[in-house]
């Protein structure tokens, strides 16, 4: 995996569903790399979102996807029109990064806070979901995953 200052080769696609992404800091998993077009510092936990995304690509790549950029483009175009599959994939991607900050011996208080800012980012406006979903939700099914293990 690398991380490459530029845009991701289908950021039009990308673009066209969400108007913020064009926005400093967002960046985008695709085949086997990061895409950082502001080229900004990407935070540890940001990384550990972003490396769920490269894995659902690949694991869920059609059986006839003929290269890692076939099925990042596959992902992606499933991800622009299915927004409960994005909100499901983002769900995955945003526990992972909760995980990366949530250091054992967290003060609980820390904790608490740490989980509602992974929430708030889940189900921000940049994801456009329709119908919105609610920090309720969003915080409710991260501690399910969390749960989970
Ligand atoms: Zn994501």
């Amino acid at each position: 995996m690398s991380v490459i200052v530029a845009r991701p080769p289908n950021f039009e696609l990308i673009l066209k569903a969400f108007p913020d992404a064009d926005k400093p800091g967002v960046i985008f998993a695709y085949g086997d790399n990061i895409y950082n077009p502001s080229g900004d510092p990407i935070p540890p936990a940001l990384l550990a979102h972003e490396r769920i995304h490269l894995g659902r690509q690949k694991m869920l790549a059609p059986p006839s996807s003929l290269s890692i950029d076939a099925a990042a483009d596959h992902w992606w175009i499933r991800y622009v029109l299915d927004a409960e599959f994005r909100y499901r994939e983002e769900l995955l991607a945003h526990v992972a990064e909760f995980k990366a900050q949530d250091n054992r011996g967290l003060d609980r208080n820390l904790r608490a806070k740490i989980l509602q800012k992974t929430a708030a980012r889940l189900c921000a406006p940049l994801y456009n979901y329709t119908p919105p979903r609610s920090m309720t939700l969003a915080m409710r099914d991260i501690r399910w995953e969390l749960e989970k293990k």
